[in-house]
């Protein structure tokens, strides 16, 4: 058989560490705290609203942009949380989660050569996205267990081939929020240039202990330059059906429909749809923090006489543990180790880190059900 040889474009990029770490947790039967999902069912009533839509004859394509009315309750949601008003018609794009949000806007902005700055431990979907538009991305590593941003030494990343800057806040994977004054500084730093700011918040309606999330949308002149992402996967307990969207000023839209067009085109209509109806009781996403503070606190708190050390998450559904004083393996060889001696799936760190650091760190996602996080608890106090 002949085979044909291609040069890659993405020649370091593995199979995503979540597939690597599903696929072997499923293999040997763990308790999967492994990727991001929740393990319960979403709202019946979110799900009635979709066989509604579908029943009702929904089933074509949805306007390029979106659903209007789902545009619609997405900028009031905007405006009642944060008080910042996007135009439904002009500056707010429903996107096939906030996976291709990201990747339409890294490709619609950045050419060759083109700088973009990304904090690490990063989520993964960002760096192939710029390194396939033929950019650079930049890195600042930020270091356990607080994770802060030092703005002296971001500031000194920037050159003129700086493009763009990517935050992600609340943070995976280490569950840290950016406070107000780390966005007032943010701020300050890039008011005099011409820097666009992709800020992914994903998860902007999960945070602890009475904690804002302090989307970019609340600083005039980060709005101005931003483009904001979320995912109705994450706030509503349904990742498989890929649905999110996109906030940003009219000009910075205009150029992300270009590619959103010829991308996607558009999205699933009926889940538009019944998004729609949903998303205009606010009771449906503003309880959401206390849902997952529960389950964070009894993750937590279950896990004083083990031996992993720990911050408690701010906000996401992440708890990272530190097992130091457990062993000096990699957290990917301890990782694997835990799937296959003691049946808990984690997510080593090291694959968001600069060069793969190790840090002695796992992440565990607790969006699952009570019994799955006693039962993993079992486990882990174990240990
Ligand atoms: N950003 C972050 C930080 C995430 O954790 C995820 C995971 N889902 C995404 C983006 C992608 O979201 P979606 O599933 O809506 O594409
Ligand atoms: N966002 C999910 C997580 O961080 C993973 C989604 C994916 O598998 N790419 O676990």
């Amino acid at each position: 058989m002949y085979y044909m040889e291609h040069k890659s474009k993405l020649p370091n990029i593995k199979t995503t560490i979540f597939t690597t770490i599903g696929n072997l947790a499923r293999k040997h039967n763990a308790i999967d705290l492994s990727q991001g999902f929740p393990n319960f069912e979403s709202d019946p009533n979110l799900i009635k609203l979709v066989s509604k839509a579908m029943n009702s004859g929904y089933n074509q394509y949805a306007p390029m942009p979106g659903y209007y009315g789902l545009r619609e309750a997405i900028s009031e949601k905007i405006y009642r949380t944060h008080n910042y008003e996007y135009h439904p018609e002009t500056e707010t794009t429903v996107t096939v989660g906030a996976t291709q949000a990201i990747f339409t806007a890294i490709s619609a902005f950045v050419h060759t050569n083109d700088e973009v700055i990304v904090i690490k431990p990063a989520y993964d979907c960002y760096e192939p996205a710029i390194i396939l538009n033929g950019g650079i991305p930049v890195y600042l590593q930020l270091n356990t267990p607080n994770y802060q941003i030092d703005w002296e030494a971001f500031k000194k990343l920037i050159t003129s081939k700086t493009k763009m800057v990517i935050i992600n806040t609340p943070h995976n994977p280490t569950g840290r929020m950016l406070t107000k004054e780390d966005m007032l500084q943010l701020q300050a730093i890039l008011k005099p240039t011409n820097i666009i700011l992709l800020s992914d918040e994903v998860y902007e309606h999960i945070a602890f202990d009475g904690k804002i999330h302090e989307s970019a949308c609340r600083y005039p002149d980060l709005a101005n330059r931003s483009f904001i992402c979320a995912s109705f996967g994450k706030t509503f307990h349904v990742t498989g059906w890929k649905l999110g969207y996109c906030v940003a000023p009219v000009t910075l839209m205009k150029e992300f429909r270009k590619v959103h067009q010829f991308a996607v085109f558009c999205v699933d209509h009926p889940v538009q749809r019944a998004m729609a109806a949903y998303l205009r009781d606010e009771n449906h996403y503003l309880n959401l923090n206390n849902f997952y503070q529960e389950k964070r606190d009894l993750f937590i708190n279950g896990l004083s006489s083990s031996r992993f050390d720990y911050t408690p998450s701010e906000g996401t559904y992440f708890q990272l543990l530190d097992y130091s004083n457990i062993t000096d393996d990699g957290d990917e060889a301890y990782a694997k180790h835990l799937i296959i001696e003691k049946s808990i799936a984690s997510i080593p760190i090291s694959s968001f880190n600069v060069e793969n650091r190790n840090d002695n760190v796992l992440r565990f996602c607790f969006a699952k059900k009570k019994e799955s996080l006693e039962r993993a608890l079992e486990v882990l106090c174990s240990i």
